[in-house]
């Protein structure tokens, strides 16, 4: 039987730790530990970084790991890139899951930004933005004093600058998003192009009529990458 080390901190690496606890399959996920979890994995769980890829490889051969499967959230720049380079030094199998991005629907006005920087600069003057970007996107923000900005994330970042105004917590409904949006006046939203289940943010941005600022993804290292969690777990199931 197989015995996978999955990256986790997605909705997919839940289910996917869910699904192979169901079949009793063998498994251990970790996490960085950025944000407290709202409930236990399925399978069991750690908190921490490697110390890089070389420590990643050695985990993974001290555990006796046969497979690695990197399920980071797609904005997860490093730790795609780690697991490559830790699963060739192991001389292991390794494979990613990552959602769908977001495509545009008829009616959506999007300007693709590369990256936060990038984003940052294409706010004009003026702009009265929410940044759906999450508390690790601040620095590429805090030299735009002349907008008026608004963060939501899960936690609170240190050392949030004047301008910044912060919305702790989770996306709401489409009806909540536009509600939101509506009394703080926005000009714009910016987002990274995520994919998943919380999209009721781009639906509330066409009926406004605001602009998306919609940055890309990270590019991931070449190798078996799936967007969905049943494509990974027949790729598990085939593992020697
Ligand atoms: P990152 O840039 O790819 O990783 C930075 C460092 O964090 C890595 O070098 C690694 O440290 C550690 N790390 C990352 N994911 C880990 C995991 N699953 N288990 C153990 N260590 C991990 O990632 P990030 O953008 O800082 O995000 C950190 C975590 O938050 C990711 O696991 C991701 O799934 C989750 N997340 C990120 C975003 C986002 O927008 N970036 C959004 C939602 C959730 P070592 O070198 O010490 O191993």
């Amino acid at each position: 039987m197989s015995k996978l080390l999955i990256l986790g901190g997605t909705s997919e690496a839940r289910a996917l730790a869910r699904a192979l606890a169901a079949a009793g399959q063998g498994g251990e996920v970790r996490l960085a530990g950025r944000v407290p979890q709202a409930a236990p994995y399925a399978l069991p769980t750690r908190t921490g970084g490697f110390g890089g890829a070389a420590g990643l490889a050695a985990y993974l051969r001290a555990g006796g790991f046969t497979a690695l499967l990197d399920a980071t959230h797609p904005f997860a720049a490093q730790m795609p890139w780690q697991a490559a380079e830790a699963a060739t030094r192991a001389g292991l199998p390794r494979a990613h899951l990552k959602r769908a991005p977001w495509a545009p629907a008829p009616g959506d006005d999007w300007r693709d930004c590369s990256d936060l920087a990038r984003a940052a600069a294409a706010l004009p003057p003026g702009a009265r933005a929410f940044l759906a970007t999450g508390a690790g996107s601040v620095a590429a923000f805090a030299g735009r004093r002349d907008c008026a900005l608004h963060l939501r994330a899960m936690v609170a970042p240190p050392d949030l600058p004047a301008h910044i105004t912060l919305h702790l917590g989770q996306p709401g409904t489409e009806a909540e998003e536009r509600a939101l949006f509506q009394r703080l006046s926005l000009t714009h939203l910016v987002t990274k192009n995520s994919g998943g289940p919380a999209r009721d943010k781009l639906t509330a941005a066409r009926r406004l009529g605001l602009p998306v600022l919609m940055i890309a993804r990270p590019p991931l290292p070449e190798g078996q990458s799936f967007a969905d969690v049943a494509s990974a777990l027949a790729w598990v199931a085939a593992l020697p």
